[in-house]
């Protein structure tokens, strides 16, 4: 992976983290990208490698525009940062979680993929990986085990969202050359929630599968959505 530029976005702790440290292992220069600088350099060090902090916070344009000025070529887009809110049903969901959670899981997504599209443009086989979730699964939240019903509507409604932004720009993006998919990582071991922190999932396998679709060949699949293990997922 000699010479190979990635950035992943939310890398100072969780699956992001892991995803930077397996492709800072590979061989490849990753720009962790975090908001807090302070997180974000402690974060730099334990990723190791050619591993560098890149202050980024997806939900502030001007960061957004300061970081997309100090990368000159870029290879791999992993949009990780998200957040993920209460358990609640959308009638019982206050409208301000359902902003925060859109605008850092959606809005920024688009404002982070737009604002570095001139650098990947620029690499001979530029990649993003959208990291969503399968309880955006429209097609698993109507099938008969799906375990939440209607909760958590701001969050898997944002990864809903981020799924159709997913094929839209593996679309727009073609031409390009650019791989756009999106990976639903499981239920691991975070911060990002309760459910997430009290789960035995290990992040590192999830982190793979990210790092897999990171380096698809040219003739990989591009505008589909992929389970940590490698298995489709029903949009
Ligand atoms: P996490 O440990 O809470 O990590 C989230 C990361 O996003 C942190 O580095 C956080 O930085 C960063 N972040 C939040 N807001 C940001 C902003 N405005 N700008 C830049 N960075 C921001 O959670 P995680 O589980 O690793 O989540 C990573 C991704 O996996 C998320 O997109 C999540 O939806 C998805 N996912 C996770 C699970 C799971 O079970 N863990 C399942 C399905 C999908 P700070 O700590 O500095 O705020």
């Amino acid at each position: 992976m000699d010479n190979s530029v990635a950035l992943v976005t939310g890398a100072s702790k969780g699956i992001g983290r892991e995803i930077a440290r397996q492709l800072a292992a590979a061989g490849v220069t990753v720009y962790a990208g975090s908001h807090d600088a302070a997180r974000g350099e402690r974060a730099a060090g334990e990723i190791g490698g050619d591993a560098r902090l890149l202050v980024l916070d997806v939900t502030s344009p001007a960061s957004i525009a300061e970081a997309a000025g100090q990368v000159g070529v870029l290879d791999i887009l992993i949009s990780n940062a998200g957040i993920s809110g209460d358990g609640k049903t959308a009638d019982r969901e206050d409208i301000g979680i359902f902003r925060r959670i859109y605008e850092t899981n959606v809005v920024g997504v688009v404002a982070v993929t737009n604002a570095f599209l001139p650098a990947l443009r620029r690499s001979a086989h530029p990649r993003i990986v959208n990291i969503s979730s399968g309880t955006g699964s429209l097609a698993w939240a109507t099938g008969p085990q799906f375990p939440h019903r209607g909760g958590y509507a701001a969050y898997r409604s944002s990864k809903a969202a981020l799924n159709a932004l997913t094929v839209y720009y593996a679309h727009a993006l073609a031409d390009d050359g650019i791989k756009v998919n999106a990976l639903a990582p499981g239920l691991r071991r975070t911060d990002l929630n309760a459910a997430a922190a009290a789960s035995d999932g290990d992040p590192a396998e999830a982190a793979a599968g990210a790092v897999r679709l990171a380096l698809l060949p040219d003739d990989g699949p591009s505008g589909e959505f992929f389970s940590w293990d490698g298995t489709p997922v029903p949009w």
